[in-house]
């Protein structure tokens, strides 16, 4: 619906543009971007057609304005006129139209929950849904009850139903003279550093806890200040999590602090918005003629990995509006020593990033200094490396920057995957000055005799001696085949989205199960 996808940049005369097809990939008419819509906003426009004015929208109301030339949509209580954006919608508007006179929030999440809409469409904002009268509860729960401060006891959770009970994770909290140390018993076996997100600003503690598809969070307005630098434990074969915080002044601590809105909560991580903490450019470096490897410094009080296969959301403020952005994070560069699980530095993001010459949100990116602050959310994607634990045989298909989720994901099948017999990168680039870190790679197809890359071009220039096209049903049938007859098999892919769902297609032809097949989007 209100996406501003990465999808949405193939130039209207751009390959990518002629082969698009289903959702957010139609063409934009010309001065129908993004930053013409930007435009547009600060106007000074009329956009709702109520002169500013905000109201209370009742259900009958906002079904009766359900037509193109007159479509208001609401959002998590809140209703939006989206008619003037209908053409600058990338996602097309018949997209925008499935929840026209209606309730899309669902629909809104299922397709891109991350674009912030509130910013985008404020000028659009005609008022709230009106509250429909509900019948009393026969027991209350006072507010004062429930904010009521934390001191070791656990207040009630919201969320899930009573079976779901037993495995929400708790947490309880002590101190010594120097130290706090907050305890989570997150009731999960296998609980890994990846699984942990902790941040702490200006007193402000919040840490998630992911639990296989849900997220458990403790959100505290701490009782008294702590020092910058905090220590997590991680139990992992009791799934326990410390988080040990420094006393900035040596005081006794009557409570742990007041809890915040969100605070131990236990949710579908879907349901929850995006955190972000402001980090650091420490530096820029060329990749390629179009391409920067950007290294973030995260907060001190921040812990956060990003796993293998998931992106992160960049947001920054373009022309007075917030435009959130994904980008997969990679490592420094290609270990080359697959002996044994590499060390990474987790205070640093690396982020290889292709810069636009007309991209609205890379072009801001490139001119950020170093020493500049960026929002960075915490991490998603539905990649798990379960996938690739079982696999003998690891196909990566990568086109342009869609290399950037195979980084990580090369390191850790040749370090961690012992059944892998082989692992083979089709890298596909328009032109052999646009070819990734290729020297790393050639030189690791040297070192690993598990790895093997293939180059492919589809605009060769000179005297390219090797491979030419785009992805076909003969090139993958040429490329991607099982080293035994029944071998296991994984097939990553990623780039372009025409590029990504013709792929798809043509494994599914060549008779490959969805499960061997992770396409990466959104
Ligand atoms: P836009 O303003 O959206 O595009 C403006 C113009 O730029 C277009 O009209 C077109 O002329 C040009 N343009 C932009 N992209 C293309 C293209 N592919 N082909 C031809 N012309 C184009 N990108 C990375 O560089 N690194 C990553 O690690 C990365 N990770 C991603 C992860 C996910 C899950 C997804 C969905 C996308 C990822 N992207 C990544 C793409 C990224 O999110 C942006 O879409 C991209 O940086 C372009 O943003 P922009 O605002 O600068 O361009
Ligand atoms: P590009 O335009 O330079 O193209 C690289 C190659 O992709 C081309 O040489 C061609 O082989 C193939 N290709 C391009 N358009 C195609 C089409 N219409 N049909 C079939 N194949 C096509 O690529 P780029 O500018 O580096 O863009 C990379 C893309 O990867 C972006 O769309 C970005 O959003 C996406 N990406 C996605 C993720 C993710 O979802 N996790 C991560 C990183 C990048």
């Amino acid at each position: 619906m209100l996406n501003v996808p990465p999808q949405a940049f193939p130039a209207p005369s751009s390959q990518q543009r002629a082969a698009a097809g289903g959702r957010a990939k139609v063409p934009l008419k010309p001065g129908r971007s993004l930053m013409d819509w930007i435009r547009l906003t600060k106007s000074g426009k009329d956009m709702t057609g109520l002169k500013g004015r905000l109201i209370e929208v009742t259900e009958d109301e906002l079904a009766k304005h359900n037509k193109k030339e007159d479509c208001w949509i609401c959002i998590r209580g809140f209703v939006y006129n989206v008619t003037p954006y209908m053409e600058y919608h990338p996602g097309g508007e018949d997209e925008l139209m499935k929840a026209a006179g209606t309730d899309g929030t669902d629909l809104f999440d299922q397709v891109h929950r991350w674009v912030n809409y509130e910013s985008m469409l404020k000028e659009c904002l005609v008022g709230r849904m009106a509250v429909k009268p509900i019948a009393a509860p026969k027991e209350i729960t006072s507010v004062s009850e429930e904010k009521k401060q934390l001191n070791g006891m656990l207040p009630e959770k919201k969320v899930l139903g009573a079976s779901s009970k037993d495995l929400t994770p708790s947490y309880d909290w002590f101190q010594t003279d120097n130290l706090i140390t907050i305890v989570i018993y997150t009731k999960q076996k296998g609980m890994n550093a990846e699984l942990v997100i902790l941040d702490c600003e200006n007193k402000r503690l919040r840490g998630e806890i992911i639990v296989d598809d849900y997220s458990y969070l403790l959100e505290v307005d701490l009782d008294h200040a702590v020092q910058e630098d905090m220590a997590v434990n991680i139990a992992e074969k009791v799934g326990k999590v410390e988080i040990i915080l420094k006393k900035k002044d040596n005081v006794h601590w009557k409570i742990l602090g007041q809890p915040l809105e969100n605070h131990n909560t236990f949710m579908k991580r879907t349901d929850r918005g995006l955190f972000y903490r402001k980090c650091k450019l420490v530096s820029k470096t060329e990749v390629t003629h179009d391409t920067k490897l950007f290294c973030l410094l995260l907060p001190e009080s921040t812990h956060l990995h990003v796993p293998t296969g998931q992106h992160v959301y960049l947001k920054q403020i373009i022309a007075g509006t917030e435009v959130v952005k994904p980008y997969t994070p990679v490592l420094p560069f290609l270990p080359l020593d697959f002996q044994e699980p590499s060390c990474h530095d987790s205070a640093h993001l690396y982020l290889m990033i292709k810069i636009y010459s007309c991209g609205l949100f890379t072009q801001a990116l490139d001119r950020l200094q170093i020493g500049d602050y960026i929002s960075v959310s915490s991490p998603e994607g539905s990649f798990k490396k379960s996938q690739v634990q079982t696999s003998e045989d690891l196909f990566l298909l990568a086109a342009g920057t869609g290399f950037t989720p195979m980084v990580k994901l090369l390191n850790f099948a040749l370090t961690e995957v012992s059944c892998l017999r082989t692992v083979k990168l089709i890298f596909f680039n328009r032109t052999e000055d646009d070819i990734l870190w290729r020297n790393q790679l050639e030189q690791l197809a040297l070192k690993d005799e598990r790895f093997e890359v293939q180059f492919i071009l589809s605009q060769p220039v000179r005297d390219w001696v090797g491979k030419q096209g785009m992805i076909s049903p003969s090139l993958l049938s040429e490329f991607v085949k099982r080293s035994r007859k029944d071998s296991k098999v994984l097939i990553c892919i990623c780039g372009p989205t025409p590029f990504t769902e013709q792929g798809v297609q043509y494994l599914k032809d060549l008779g490959y199960s969805q499960e061997e097949v992770h396409p990466f989007t959104a």
